[in-house]
């Protein structure tokens, strides 16, 4: 009897990893980390929850299983759910992908320089492929770049 119950626990363990799995797997975001994509970095967080850890999607350690990945929005997230940041990735600081980083804001100075009006920080986020928030934080920590790079006012305004 009590054999027949652990058996069944263990299938039903086994259909919620599954089930699991199948989340991660249909979810956008998996195609990311799976590809490495660096330019999804800084647009969400995945954890495992083997590992207690979190990472950005370019994350060059080794590949979690999808039934034990859960994904974030932001690294505060991540954190309040219990992972700690990947030594390896440090997805909590903004200099660990700074040339990833640089590409994004260069791409935005020249976004800056087409624009006829002032662009909203929400339109050159969105552009960079960031949160407002993240956004913000990366371009004034590129400032040096910029304004060697974008002569035109605009870009210094945000600083
Ligand atoms: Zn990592």
């Amino acid at each position: 009897m009590q054999c027949r119950m652990i058996e069944k626990e263990f299938e039903m363990g086994k259909g919620s990893t599954a089930k699991l799995a199948q989340a991660t797997r249909t979810d956008p975001r998996w195609a990311a980390v799976v590809g490495r994509d660096g330019s999804a970095d800084g647009t969400f967080y995945y954890s495992v929850r083997t590992t207690g850890v979190y990472c950005r999607p370019s994350c060059a350690s080794r590949r979690a299983r999808p039934e034990n990945v859960q994904f974030h929005s932001t690294c505060r997230d991540a954190e309040l759910a219990g992972f700690r940041p990947c030594k390896r990735c440090k997805p909590n600081q903004t200099t660990g992908s700074a040339g990833q980083n640089a590409t994004r804001i260069a791409r935005v100075c020249r976004l800056i320089e087409r624009a006829r009006t002032r662009l909203s920080l929400e339109t050159m986020a969105a552009h960079a492929g960031m949160s407002p928030y993240h956004f913000h934080r990366t371009f004034k920590s590129n400032t040096c770049k910029v304004r060697r790079r974008a002569s035109q006012p605009a870009a210094a305004r945000l600083t």
